[in-house]
């Protein structure tokens, strides 16, 4: 068994892992991210086509690539009648066009054939299933869709800067599909925001209800960092993205997430896990990730998850500030930049999500802002202590919980500093803080004590001892806090089909990740806290005008931060300026501002293009994009082929999102138009 999650230890019990997190010496050899290369523009359909079939005579190379297109639909498919017509040789001589062209016409006329029967069969319900999984090729390899979610424990999104993150502010300011902030679920600790971002579940509907609780129901204590305990499948309710993903025949692999240790039943967990541990330096993660990705399709996951404990542990350590934390951002930021640099590498960033999230913030605590649970309430009454920074309190049972509240509100109502936090009974704070009520309802202690934001709770004896609070950074305070605010940022083909050039969004909770991952990659979601369709729709996007009317750190206190300039302050702050974030970026920067001005001006023609796809979609004239996987099915809700019956012998089961029926009518329509084309060249030549 591994170590657990030594992250997030509770405050009365300050046994502070020693371990120093190492920060090994970043290899530098990776390839220096250029945003103007981002991403290749994409060549419409009938281009590519165009291009393949005029390749074939001009520069006699063997022909039938843009075949590729059409393999992609159908996993099942056969190879031969391909791999014949691929073994033809080239016309070498003009006179033999003419034949050339009918037998190209007429193996493409056997592949609608074949792709009808299929279809045909499919829908009615016969013996061969086709699935839903579309086949990608970057070129060399083929792929199904794939996703990597990655998580950066403890990163606020204000800590993107242009100088110490600057690959993260190359994604926040350009093509990077981002809100300006993510808005945590509470509690705002680890283990309950990370099984909500796999589930969508606000934390007291999949009952991870914090890091360590007691359950009055079962009578024992979740610790995160007892794996005896935390590994008990009773724990963990609702479905995590791996077991809806198992489920639909969509592989995953987890490089460390908590949870994911957990056995959820034969056939429900992870392809592969390994097991959390916390020293791991970042160039082994980037390295996991790639491997997997450079497995042959049968084996490689689709669905990968790594987890980033640095900059949390940092926080815990340092606070939200000093040249630690300052060098664990660029740590992390050059991580998260090996990997993309990866994708690039290897002709992904088409093909591959990637989107990085954190759980929550942190804030940093002070001498200064301590409340003495021993002055609030005797000790020798309490049974249980749950949660922190926040307090939950479970007395003994021979004491009556109203007698303990009104106890703890007398002295409250006396103490001259109670502006510094609020006292609680559970029932008062169920829908504001909590969330509701659910079959978890046993894991919510009756009396809760809530600093303000900052505020740490702690005993004379604590401080006797330690002469200085620590840690010097806490989280778990409410989500609606700014120094809670969590980070997402993506990029990929999903991405850009369902938000083209609207690359940032309107705010939203940490509930919706798990229904963008589904979506990504075409699976149905269980039910969930999340919204459906998902958040990711062009209505959602950020208005140009869009300004944060709070700014961090938002507290009554003075707090020094990492680094001066945030990006989103830049970019969203109340004192934007163009002239501001030029001049911060530099003349480099700038040039890529103008790069990025011309992008846009593309993305805009090319919206406009898509636009008008889409007019000519509806009256029966569009194509699919080459080399796209097929989003649009995302759109549909059409349940035309969501009851295909899977044979034993087949595998994974079909996606109910995916039309073939729409894939069917494009190729139909791209085939009229391939032989248009085709004639007029003729007719031009001869
Ligand atoms: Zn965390």
């Amino acid at each position: 068994m591994s170590s657990g999650f030594p992250v997030d230890v509770p405050v009365t019990d300050l046994d502070v892992d020693d371990e120093t997190f190492r920060i090994d010496d970043y290899d530098d050899d990776n390839v220096s991210l250029d945003l103007r290369n981002l991403r290749p523009s994409s060549e419409s359909f009938l281009g590519k086509v165009k291009t393949n079939f005029f390749k074939v005579f001009r520069q006699r190379q063997k022909g039938f690539e843009y075949l590729d297109t059409i393999e992609m639909f159908d996993r099942n498919r056969s190879d031969s009648s391909f791999a014949e017509l691929g073994e033809f040789e080239p016309v070498k001589r003009h006179s033999y066009k003419k034949l050339y062209f009918h037998l190209l016409l007429g193996g493409f006329l056997v592949l609608l054939l074949t792709i009808s029967l299929v279809v045909t069969r499919n829908r009615s319900g016969g013996s061969v299933r086709t699935t839903a999984k579309p086949i990608l090729s970057n070129g060399t390899h083929e792929f199904y869709p794939t996703t990597i979610l990655i998580s950066l424990d403890g990163f606020h999104p204000h800590y993107v800067s242009p100088a110490l993150t600057p690959f993260l502010h190359s994604l926040m300011i350009g093509k990077g599909y981002a809100p300006p902030y993510m808005i945590p679920s509470n509690p705002t600790v680890t283990f309950a925001n990370h099984y909500t971002l796999v589930t969508g579940l606000k934390p007291i509907y999949h009952g991870i209800v914090s890091n360590r609780f007691y359950d009055a129901a079962s009578h024992e204590t979740f610790i995160n960092t007892n794996d005896s305990v935390a590994l008990q499948p009773q724990w963990w309710g609702g479905e995590p993205v791996w077991s809806t993903a198992a489920r639909q025949g969509v592989s995953s692999a987890v490089h460390m997430w908590p949870g994911s240790e957990v056995d959820y039943g034969a056939d429900l967990n992870p392809m592969e896990v390994d097991q959390f541990n916390k020293s791991e330096v970042l160039s082994r993660k980037t390295e996991r990730i790639l491997e997997w990705l450079d497995r042959p399709l049968v084996s490689r996951p689709e669905l990968l998850l790594s987890y980033v404990p640095t900059i949390d542990t940092l926080g815990h350590e340092y606070g939200v500030s000093g040249p630690e934390l300052a060098q664990g951002l660029t740590y992390v930021d050059r991580f998260l930049e090996s990997v993309y640099v990866g994708l690039e590498k290897r002709n992904l960033t088409h093909l591959v999500n990637m989107i990085i999230v954190s759980d929550h913030g942190m804030a940093p605590t002070s001498d200064e802002r301590l409340i003495y649970l021993d002055d609030l309430v005797e000790l020798d009454k309490i049974e249980h202590l749950d949660g922190w920074p926040l307090y939950g309190l479970r007395p003994f049972a021979k004491f009556n919980v109203d007698e303990v509240f009104s106890e703890i509100m007398e002295k409250y109502r006396a103490d001259p500093q109670n502006s510094h936090y609020t006292v609680h009974k559970k029932e008062d704070i169920e829908t504001q803080l909590v969330g509701g009520t659910s079959q978890y309802d046993s894991r919510i202690a009756p009396i809760w004590i809530i600093p303000k934001i900052g505020y740490a709770i702690t005993t004379h004896k604590f401080m006797e001892k330690n002469k200085h609070y620590a840690p010097k950074g806490v989280h778990g305070y409410n989500n609606t806090e700014v120094l809670m605010r969590s980070l997402f940022v993506a990029t990929g083909p999903y991405f850009e089909h369902k938000m083209g050039s609207s690359y940032k969004l309107l705010p939203f909770e940490n509930t919706e990740v798990y229904n963008i991952v589904c979506e990504s990659l075409n699976l149905s979601p269980a039910p969930n806290n999340g919204s459906l369709p998902s958040v990711l729709s062009t209505g959602r996007a950020l208005p140009d005008m869009w300004r944060d009317s709070r700014k961090y750190p938002d507290t009554d206190f003075d707090v020094e931060w990492v680094y001066e300039t945030a990006t989103v302050d830049l970019l969203w702050g109340e004192s934007r300026a163009e002239p501001d974030l030029k001049e911060e970026e530099g003349e480099e920067e700038q040039e890529e501002e103008k790069e990025k001005e011309k992008e846009k001006e593309k993305e805009k023609e090319k919206e406009k293009e898509k636009e008008q796809g889409k007019g000519d979609k509806e009256e029966g004239k569009g194509k699919p994009a080459q080399g796209d996987p097929d989003y649009s099915s995302y759109d549909d809700s059409d349940a035309d082929d969501a009851d295909s019956v899977s044979d034993s012998d087949s595998a994974p089961t079909s996606k109910s999102h995916f039309s073939f029926h729409d894939v069917w009518e494009s190729v139909e329509e791209a085939a009229e138009d391939f032989i248009e084309e085709v004639e007029d060249f003729f007719d031009g030549s001869s």
